[in-house]
């Protein structure tokens, strides 16, 4: 469990003011000119040492990330930093508090990280929706520029660093990292085709680094502290603390910083107040945000919250938004309506995610009634491969997970939800067709 000595968010339920005071007493801009003096190969090292991993879902190493970024600073192709504050996943709501709560500790993390990759200027591209963190952070922004923390020589440091705020109209596509930088480009979001990735040709054609406020907002504190304290928390390649977003039933919704690698159970139990009616009420959790396949209670019962525990449990930590559904939930249901976010949400350019959403929806739909075949649950799983790996962005995987995590491990709920349709008052019916 994460001792309060080694917490980094100490004010994420905004019991304490935001601003710029109260976040120096919190430790925030301490010796920040000291940190931006080790330079940018020691600033990476350090980030490699403590092993973070990307907080936004996919997990990808931080400093090898940094480490792709071109080493010298060309005058014609500048490099950015840009800060995904996107946050749109279902089940997810830590970067939002960071936004509210603690502003200044991730535009410090955004001067340290943009330094670190040659980045005179940084974008943070918020979600449209978010005009309460937008209002916190550009004022917090303000403040920076007018105490001289950023701006020419941040902090004292001899660094120019410029930051902006962007607001996003609410696409969930724009938190995709290269939808992101087509609409900050001011272009109609959608994800473009990888190679070339970002650090090669990213914002306006130039080296660019797509990461996470969370991912972001933590870089100060292992400067300060060492890689080697990060690293030490949590479980080896799974280091550091993590916030959870835990919603659904339980005793008491919140989120909270944790070692990586609690065990879910303890994480219920310790911070949420354990699982609505007692942990033998548990029915099933998405662990990391809604494209995360389900797991079911018996899984539950002793995984571990680190990316490699959940990829072994054949589901993953995504944004670790742990939504937990107690035995009264309808679990095709839940999932029918996850496959209508992701058809509503897909941007329509390739064929598989375009049509595969809806197709899903429109099975899922028939499924929830057991209006369907039961060879049709097979037809379903089938199409869910033929979506996942064959699209230009994760959006494809990630309306296909939510569905074969359901069959996976509900298959036997779909079909007796399917033999009751069809035993009670519709026996004398046909059945649909399975393409309608
Ligand atoms: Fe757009 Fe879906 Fe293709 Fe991603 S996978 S580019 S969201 S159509």
């Amino acid at each position: 469990m994460l001792q309060d000595k080694d917490r980094i968010f100490t004010n994420l339920y905004g019991w304490e003011d935001w601003g710029l005071d109260a976040a120096k007493r919190r430790g925030v801009w301490d010796r920040t000119a000291e940190l931006v003096a080790l330079g940018r190969d020691r600033i990476i090292d350090e980030v490699k040492a403590s092993g973070l991993r990307g907080r936004g879902g996919a997990g990808f190493p931080t400093g090898l990330k940094w480490s792709f970024m071109p080493k010298e600073v060309k005058d014609d192709r500048p490099h950015y930093l840009v800060i995904n504050a996107d946050e749109s996943e279902p089940g997810t709501c830590k970067d939002r508090d960071i936004l509210r709560y603690d502003p200044h500790r991730l535009i410090e993390g955004a001067l340290v990280s943009a330094f670190a990759m040659g980045a005179h200027t940084c974008y943070i591209y918020i979600r449209g929706e978010f005009y309460n963190e937008a209002s916190n952070i550009q004022r917090a922004i303000d403040q920076a520029y007018d105490a001289g923390l950023i701006g020419r020589n941040a902090a004292g440091s001899g660094w120019d660093f410029d930051l902006y705020l962007h607001r996003g109209a609410g696409a969930y596509i724009c938190g995709e990292e290269t939808a992101l930088l087509e609409s900050l480009e001011g272009k109609k979001g959608q994800p473009r085709n990888k190679p070339p990735f970002p650090a090669g040709a990213g914002l306006y054609g130039r080296p660019t680094t797509v990461n996470n406020v969370e991912t972001v907002a933590v870089v100060p504190e292992i400067l300060r502290r060492g890689g080697s304290w990060f690293g030490g928390l949590g479980r080896p390649k799974n280091s550091g603390t993590k916030l959870f977003c835990i919603s659904g039933h339980v005793n008491q919704p919140c989120n909270v910083e944790e070692e990586l690698g609690i065990p879910l159970r303890d994480l219920l139990d310790r911070h949420a107040g354990g699982v609505r009616g007692g942990w033998d009420n548990l029915k099933a959790v998405i662990p990391g945000g809604s494209s995360t396949p389900i797991l079911p209670k018996a899984i539950c019962d002793d995984v571990l919250m680190d990316f490699d525990s959940l990829k072994d449990a054949q589901s993953g930590l995504g944004t670790a938004g742990v939504i937990v559904m107690d035995r009264s939930t309808d679990v095709i249901y839940a999932i029918a309506r996850l496959s209508y976010f992701y058809m509503h949400e897909s941007c329509g350019q390739c064929t598989p995610c375009r049509e595969g959403t809806g197709w899903l929806w429109r099975v899922m739909q028939r499924m929830v009634r057991g209006q369907a075949r039961v060879e049709e649950i097979d037809m379903l799983l089938e199409v869910t491969k033929e979506i996942e790996g064959h699209t230009i962005c994760a959006h494809g995987d990630a309306s296909a997970w939510p569905i074969q995590g359901l069959i996976r491990h509900f298959r036997d709920e779909m079909v007796d939800r399917i033999r009751q349709y069809r035993d009670a008052a519709h026996a004398d019916r046909p059945l649909p067709v399975a393409a309608e």
